[in-house]
């Protein structure tokens, strides 16, 4: 897998993807709770940017938050991330990327379990799960 930045313009994102996930990953948008397809997901395996399929989240760090979203206490390595505070609908948060290729994923919050008490809570959308089977 190249680290190497993927870039593709508007038009080019919108033909790649669906519609929703050009809408979550390209616009910041946010599925509603426990619509998507890997909250309730249990299998082991990687949760891989559905953009541009870098690995970014392990089946071993999920966990059970009861959002509704896909939540997971830590990312495979922080280096395949880049988070920005996000001041969107009257909220103070931080908004979590792909860091390949900018990809909205969802938004990191402090109120997750140990061992770093941290919640990354991800849109399915933007996520392409690979079992290990
Ligand atoms: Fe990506």
């Amino acid at each position: 897998m190249s680290s190497e930045k993927v870039i593709r313009s508007e038009e080019e994102w919108r033909e790649a993807l669906t519609p929703e996930q050009f809408q979550i990953l390209r616009k910041h948008g946010t599925e509603p709770a426990f619509t998507g397809k890997y909250w309730n997901l249990k299998e082991d395996g990687t949760y891989a940017c559905a953009g541009c399929g870098q690995e970014l989240f392990s089946s071993g760090t999920k966990y059970d938050s009861r959002s509704g979203w896909p939540s997971f206490w830590e990312a495979i390595d922080k280096s395949r991330i880049v988070t920005r505070d996000d001041g969107s609908y009257g909220m103070r948060r931080t908004e979590v990327l792909c860091a390949r290729c900018g990809g909205h994923l969802g938004h990191l919050f402090d109120d997750g379990p140990e061992p770093t008490g941290q919640r990354y809570c991800i849109n399915s959308a933007s996520l392409e799960f690979r079992g290990k089977g």
